[in-house]
């Protein structure tokens, strides 16, 4: 069993005034399968350098923002994509969308490519999609955007790739019920 964090759950993180540890830790499949998904505090530390260097500029900039998962331990990561590894495991990723009225995924991923100190920024664009944003790595140029259309896999794009999909709408109605 993992220590418990050193952290108060329901308070804001360190420097970031809108985002508490638990709302980038909890998980519903952690939680119907009793997995512990408790970060280390290695995970921790980066979770906040996420807050701060990502979350906050974008609900700044956009408003309410809904994490759809933070953190995942290895053993979630398996449930969630049959793998172990990710930088949700390190603490260094998030999956989001925007609840404002109006705002949509692609639009805040537009933004957070030219805007954030992330890695990568990839736009599951279904109806109801989300984006997934990582913590750039030291000496790291610009994010490098991906783009997923219903069922297909993620392709490279580029911003100006991103401004014609939001010009074309309306969007790819599918909607698997997933997270990367
Ligand atoms: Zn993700």
């Amino acid at each position: 069993m993992s220590p418990a964090p050193a952290l108060p759950l329901h308070q804001p993180l360190p420097g970031a005034l809108h985002f508490t540890l638990d709302e980038l830790i909890r998980s519903g499949i952690a939680q119907t399968y009793g997995l512990d998904n408790a970060p280390s505090p290695a995970a921790l530390e980066r979770l906040g350098e996420l807050a701060r260097q990502v979350l906050e500029p974008l609900r700044g900039r956009f408003g309410p923002i809904q994490v759809t998962s933070g953190f995942r331990s290895p053993e979630l990561n398996w449930y969630v994509s049959l793998d172990r590894t990710s930088r949700h495991c390190r603490g260094e990723a998030a999956d989001v969308r925007p609840l404002a009225e109006g705002v949509g995924c692609p639009r805040l991923a537009l933004w957070a490519a030219s805007h954030l100190p992330c890695g990568q920024i990839i736009l599951y664009n279904y109806e109801r999609g989300w984006v997934h944003l990582d913590l750039a790595q030291p000496g790291a140029l610009s994010p490098r955007l991906y783009v997923s259309q219903g069922l297909r896999s993620p392709v490279r794009a580029s911003t100006d790739d991103l401004a014609r999909l939001i010009a074309d709408g309306p969007l790819a109605r599918n909607q698997p019920n997933e997270t990367c």
